[in-house]
């Protein structure tokens, strides 16, 4: 029960983050959602989540590529238990025609970021006596994939982030644990399917199969509810001694 806890989710507003937030608020937290935008949707979002969960939502704005905002996010949430780093971006390109200022938003959005807001939050877990940091990482946090430099790059740094944090929170009531998704059917993966179906001149199953489900035994997508009830359960009594380490949730694909 994860009731009179605030948890802080980085770009809550779509997707995985969104999933997390859910599965947060059904157990009982209040929830801080975040984007870089500020718009009419993203404070309805939060309305309408406070509305149907019962629990208190506030949505801040604050850009994860900035580390004054990722810093401000953690210090206006006002008390920050559950700390999920989940923004992040990707861009597909070979390294030698990489752009500069992509790889540069990846390292900023998908791993300065963390540190950032993790610097921010760890005093008050230690003076509040818990805490659980949470970072999205990926299945490429653990293997690589081509094209994905920065991306890659930025998830194999925060699964050592994370290890780290663990070690200096080890005597703490502190967790710091990565989550690693494999493919999560998520608005930016939806949006690709059509682009890939006229690639390949295939139909949106074989997209499916065939492109995007290669490298996952299972066949099947994670859900974001899957990922979102990991990170419960990372809050949970059960999970005390879990520290520094990563669980995936990607159907097989780290065993292969
Ligand atoms: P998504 O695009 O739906 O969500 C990304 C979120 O980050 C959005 O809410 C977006 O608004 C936010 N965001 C982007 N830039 C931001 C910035 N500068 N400041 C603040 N927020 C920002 O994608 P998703 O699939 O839900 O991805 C969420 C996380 O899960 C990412 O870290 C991603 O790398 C990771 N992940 C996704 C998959 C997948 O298959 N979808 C697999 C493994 C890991």
């Amino acid at each position: 029960d994860l009731s009179g806890k605030t948890a802080v989710i980085t770009g809550s507003n779509s997707g995985i983050g969104l999933g997390i937030a859910k599965e947060m608020g059904k157990a009982g937290a209040n929830l801080v959602l975040n984007s870089f935008t500020d718009t009419e949707e993203d404070h309805a979002l939060a309305a309408e989540l406070a509305r149907s969960l019962g629990v208190d939502v506030r949505y801040i704005q604050a850009d994860m590529s900035k580390a004054d905002d990722c810093r401000r996010l953690v210090v206006a949430a006002g008390g920050c238990d559950i700390l999920v780093n989940n923004a992040g971006i990707q861009h597909v390109a070979a390294i030698q025609d990489f752009p500069v200022d992509k790889w540069n938003a990846i390292i900023a959005i998908n791993l300065s970021s963390a540190f950032h807001t993790t610097a921010a939050a760890v005093t008050g877990m230690r003076e509040r006596g818990w805490g659980r940091i949470i970072n999205i990482a990926s299945a490429h946090g653990l293997t690589a994939s081509p094209y994905k430099s920065a991306y890659v790059a930025a998830k194999h740094g925060i699964v050592g982030l994370t290890k780290t944090v663990a070690l200096e929170t080890a005597t703490d009531p502190i967790t710091a644990n990565a989550i690693c998704p494999g493919y999560v059917l998520t608005p930016i993966v939806e949006k690709q399917i059509p682009d890939t179906m006229k690639e390949y001149n295939m139909t949106r199953e074989e997209v499916i199969q065939n492109v995007m489900l290669t490298r996952q035994p299972s066949k099947e997508f994670a859900t974001t509810e899957q990922v979102g009830g990991t990170a419960v359960f990372l809050c949970s009594d059960a999970a005390t001694q879990i520290t520094g380490t990563t669980i995936s949730v990607d159907g097989g694909w780290t065993a292969l």
